[in-house]
């Protein structure tokens, strides 16, 4: 980490007040017993997640409030309050009734951002099933896997997605309903088996009981990104809404007033953690759109709507940086008061470009879809080492363990990252994969399969994934500390490094690359960029050699597939690819 640290101001100096205030009083006191106090629950002690998100606010005067803002395709524009919300997820558990919807059902979504697909899955929640969202970019494939692995009962989708539907539905023997939401008005008849959402919505009653889940019972299951290998469905429960909301106003630190974005696609856990029941939950405004990826659009959405909180991952990051501080000068961004990321490392490289030109840095936190919240985390109020993902969530107890997670490390000591359990939003099974589940956890810690080592003072660094880990020589290296050094040079766009077999060495290391703008590929470059690391790493660390692709591999929730790289390189098959972006 040899970037300088990131001081922050005292708390009464902030704008606005963070919501955590003093990390260490905090941390020593927390208990999630007293972040019950803060949620409602249903009659009787029950607990469902679409009531701590949309219904429990028409009691107060956020029942008005602009619960979403979406930005569709053509100009489209729509914003609903958490009222209009509630009758609309009223009437979708209605819907959803009548086809003989019960507890525990699997009901899938396969839709783009649109309003609907919120509704749909709060809608679901209420009616005590267990939602699936599947990211509307998926092939047959990929809808295939997930579609049979579930048993699902119900599926929702449009139009547009029809026939990707229909090219595996023989072999779905589950599925019995398909709905669809013809947003834009396409030309569309339902043919037999299809229901369409807006005749079902008019026909459906906005007064709708919602299911007395408890707060163990199945909600909400996502697939993993697939980036080390098969996907696996990660089964949470309502009690998960727990974190989801303590996490968002603490880390993501919202207030009543805010406006927040997360561009995460509900397809994928942070979207529906922090792009559905995190920001509702705390009655925050958020803003979705329907459109994908470009610099200027990003840009222009935030200047349009105002928005003050903000939450992506890095290779979105990597690609604005790609774009330069001169595309954020042509928009207004000074509305931008917390900016956080998640996902992959963020190099510190990053960290500090960001905090030039956005005047706050972005703030690394890290999770996965198995613990349902952020565990890991840069706050407002504490200071930035770039390139550490921060220190411990109140109420979260990391730590590095041994090659047997017999014995927890000491500071500066390289090993497995796991935590102590249970927590509120942990995942309760993968689907169907039972031992696979259970062999994650031993001596009373979860065994994450990330590699990670801490500092004095509790700030965790990652390494790389345990799959990921390269060993030279008996040394292992990390990739992350590698492709950092490699994106500081000014022609690396993204790097991927992967350990190939050496006769005399074990594994030596091996760079792939991508460039920025108006850099060309050759061997002069190659070699430039090899000695530039070279200077930054220990020998064993430094790059044998380098190759530029004109992109590197990634899942379609953005993460750098080292696997296939790998896999590519030795000619070995390449697994499960349902996830690769296209
Ligand atoms: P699969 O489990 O199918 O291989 P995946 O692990 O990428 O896919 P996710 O649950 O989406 O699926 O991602 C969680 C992983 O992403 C973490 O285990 C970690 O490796 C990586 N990650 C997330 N946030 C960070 C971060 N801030 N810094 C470093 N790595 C991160
Ligand atoms: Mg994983």
């Amino acid at each position: 980490m040899n970037y300088e640290i990131i001081k922050k101001p005292k708390c009464e100096d902030f704008p606005k007040r963070p919501n955590l205030d003093d990390y260490e009083g905090m941390r020593a006191g927390f208990r999630w017993e007293d972040i019950h106090k803060e949620l409602d629950f249903l009659p009787g002690g029950c607990l469902n997640l679409a009531y701590e998100a949309i219904d429990r606010h028409l009691k107060t005067d956020k029942k008005d409030r602009v619960a979403l803002i979406w930005d569709g395709r053509h100009e489209t524009k729509e914003r609903y309050t958490f009222s209009d919300l509630s009758r609309l997820t009223n009437q979708f558990a209605n819907v959803i009734g009548s086809l003989g919807v019960k507890k525990g059902d699997r009901v899938f979504t396969y839709l783009d951002r649109v309003p609907e697909l919120y509704i749909s899955i709060i809608g679901i929640v209420k009616a005590g099933a267990v939602v699936g969202p599947l990211f509307s970019a998926f092939g047959t494939e990929a809808i295939k896997d997930r579609l049979i692995d579930s048993g699902a009962k119900v599926l929702i989708t449009c139009p547009e997605l029809l026939d990707n539907v229909y090219a595996v539905k023989k072999d779905l023997p589950a599925l019995e309903h398909i709905i669809v939401v013809n947003k834009h008005n396409v030309p569309y008849t339902p043919k037999e088996g299809e229901i369409a959402y807006e005749r079902a919505m008019a026909e459906a009653s906005s007064e709708y009981q919602i299911c007395q889940t408890d707060k163990e019972d199945f909600c909400i299951m996502h697939y993993t990104s697939g980036t080390t290998g098969k996907p696996k469905g990660a089964v949470h429960v309502h009690e998960a809404i727990v974190g989801h909301y303590a996490t968002a106003k603490y880390v993501l630190d919202l207030h009543p007033d805010d406006i927040y974005w997360c561009t995460a696609d509900p397809g994928w856990v942070t979207g529906t953690s922090y792009g559905i029941f995190g920001p509702w939950s705390n009655g925050v405004t958020q803003l979705v759109t329907e459109v994908g990826f470009t610099v200027h659009h990003w840009y222009e959405l935030i200047a349009r709507h105002r928005v003050t909180v903000w939450y992506t991952a890095p290779t979105a990051i990597r690609m604005l940086m790609k774009y330069g501080e001169k595309e954020t000068k042509k928009h207004d961004l000074s509305s931008l008061r917390h900016i956080n990321s998640v996902g992959e490392p963020l190099n510190p490289e990053a960290v500090d470009w960001s905090k030039q030109v956005f005047r706050t840095a972005f703030h690394d936190n890290w999770w996965q879809t198995e613990t349902g919240c952020i565990q890991i985390a840069n706050y407002p109020v504490q200071d930035i080492k770039p390139g550490s993902m921060g220190r411990p969530f109140l109420g979260v107890r990391p730590a590095i363990m041994n090659t047997d997670i017999s014995e927890e490390l000491s500071a500066g000591e390289e090993g497995n990252l796991c935590l102590k359990y249970p927590w509120p939003s942990m995942f309760r099974t993968y689907w169907n994969k039972k031992e696979l589940y259970e062999s994650r956890f031993k001596n009373g810690w979860y065994i994450t399969g990330d590699r990670a080592w801490r500092d004095e003072e509790g700030y965790f660094v990652f390494v790389g994934r345990a799959d990921d880990v390269i060993n030279v020589a008996g040394h292992l290296v990390g990739p992350f500390e590698v492709e950092s050094a490699l994106v500081e040079h000014e022609a690396v766009a993204e790097a991927a490094v992967i350990g190939v077999p050496d006769p005399v060495r074990m594994e030596v290391v091996k760079a792939f690359v991508s460039l920025r703008e108006g850099y060309e590929a050759s061997q002069h470059l190659k070699l430039e960029i090899k000695q530039f690391v070279a200077k930054k790493l220990d020998a064993n660390a430094a790059p044998k050699e380098i190759e530029i692709l004109p992109t590197l591999p990634k899942t379609r929730s953005g993460k750098i597939m080292r696997r296939l790289l790998k896999a590519r390189e030795l000619g070995l098959p390449e697994g499960d690819t349902s996830t690769l972006e296209e």
